[in-house]
């Protein structure tokens, strides 16, 4: 099946006489006909138990996300943030290291940074687009993992997937890539060498602003038995002498993360939210391809615009990230645009107080076109010098192009930068 197709067809499909949509199962338990039938559950999880980590509602939207991925299995969440930590916790424990982008999204840069420090985790940030040696000298005997984001939140730069799976395979560790912004639609990480993907399912899966999520992917790719893994290789004596690898075989990241994770922070989502991310699943292939053409259209609009100082937006030609872009997102970079209002700060809050449609929100890859001002409200925690590294300038502003007509989107925009250059020069 094609891209279109897996996301209205795939996870659910109904037997004979079955509902038609797929069903909100709002139940906790399961109810089985013997106590052996349960206790087997323990030694071997085939059907579901307990709600905390796993519900028939929810396992559909994973399998969805699954295939749309070309993974191998995927574990839902009840934010992206706590997608990336588990996606972390799951390989590394007090004294471990990890290595990641700095242009990655403000809230992962703070876990990563500060909390994960706090656990003992320490991450080590490289500069993405520095070469192979200067990477590699980033690595230690510690090192578990890299981690880096497809289309970076809010600097727009793109990844470079290919360099970064070869750098850490060389080192025997796997690539996590943070695919939000670009979806399985626009880019396929695990097709460039990625070997787990998470995502905040929050901004275009769910496309509506409806409710927070988060999914973790799994490539069923890495050799978890390469020697730098034990913890999937031998007995989990908190899960009965429970051997990953021998149990899930090439699922067996996804099935540690769920058995291990998921069963002591709990924080699986609800039948219901599964449900509502399932209904922006549906169209996430139409809904990004519009996303792409009006953000083109609107880029371009802007890139002309004497009050607007730089544009980015991958699918610019001349954009830094222009080859990157054609080769990992081919048909679009999305509908989010970050672009700098002449004169800095003052007139991109200026810029923002005085748009009439678009929304002034914390939010982005919403159905709503909605601006949002970097430097002083998502990354306001980051230091001058970790927002120079995030690629956020103080006149930034991030613009996520919505669904609505796009000469509508303009002539809001439009409006708000003359009225800067009116009163102020
Ligand atoms: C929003 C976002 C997150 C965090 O997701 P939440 O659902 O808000 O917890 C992580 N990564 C990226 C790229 C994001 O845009």
């Amino acid at each position: 099946m094609r891209d279109e197709t897996k996301c209205i067809r795939s996870g659910y499909t109904p037997k004979n006489g079955e509902p038609g949509v797929m069903p909100i199962v709002q139940s906790t338990t399961y109810v089985f006909d013997t106590a052996e039938q349960i206790g087997d559950l323990f030694n071997f999880p085939n059907a579901h138990m307990y709600s905390r980590f796993s519900n028939p509602t929810v396992e559909c939207v994973e399998k969805k996300i699954a295939d749309l991925e070309g993974g191998v299995g995927a574990m839902c969440t009840s934010s992206g943030q706590m997608a990336s930590l588990m996606s972390v916790l799951n390989l590394c424990r007090a004294g471990d290291s990890i290595i990641s982008a700095p242009t990655i999204y403000g809230g992962t840069i703070n876990l990563f940074a500060v909390t994960l420090k706090k656990l003992g985790i320490e991450c080590i940030f490289v500069d993405a687009d520095d070469d192979e040696e200067k990477i590699d000298a980033a690595f230690a005997d510690n090192t578990r993992l890299v981690f880096g984001e497809t289309l970076a939140n809010p600097a727009l730069s793109v990844f470079d997937i290919e360099k970064f799976a070869r750098i850490a395979h060389r080192h025997g560790v796997p690539l996590i890539i943070d695919n939000t912004f670009a979806t399985p639609i626009l880019c396929k990480p695990f097709d460039f060498g990625a070997d787990i993907v998470v995502h905040s399912t929050t901004k275009y899966m769910d496309g509506h602003a409806l409710q927070g999520g988060g999914v973790i992917v799994d490539s069923g790719k890495f050799n978890w038995a390469n020697g730098k893994f034990p913890e999937f290789t031998e007995p989990d004596e908190s899960y009965h002498g429970f051997v990953y690898t021998e149990k899930f075989g090439s699922a067996a990241y996804i099935g540690k993360a769920r058995m291990q994770l998921m069963r002591d922070f709990g924080a699986y989502p609800s039948a219901h939210s599964a449900f509502l991310l399932n209904l922006g699943l549906e169209t996430l292939a139409v809904r990004m391809d519009r996303y792409c053409e009006n953000a083109m259209k609107v880029a371009e609009f802007l890139s002309r615009h004497p009050m607007v100082e730089t544009v980015r937006y991958p699918g610019l030609k001349g954009d830094k990230y222009h080859a990157l872009a054609e080769k990992y997102m081919p048909k679009g970079s999305s509908g989010v645009i970050s672009f700098d209002v002449k004169g800095g700060r003052g007139p991109a809050e200026k810029f923002m107080d005085s748009l009439r449609m678009a929304s002034r929100e914390v939010h982005v890859a919403d159905i709503r076109t909605c601006v949002l001002h970097p430097a002083s409200m998502t990354h306001r925690q980051l230091t001058d010098e970790q927002l120079v590294a995030a690629g956020i300038n103080a006149g930034m502003v991030r613009l996520s192009v919505g669904l609505e007509n796009c000469d509508d989107i303009i002539e809001d925009l439009d409006k708000a930068l003359s009225s800067l250059s009116s009163k102020g020069e």
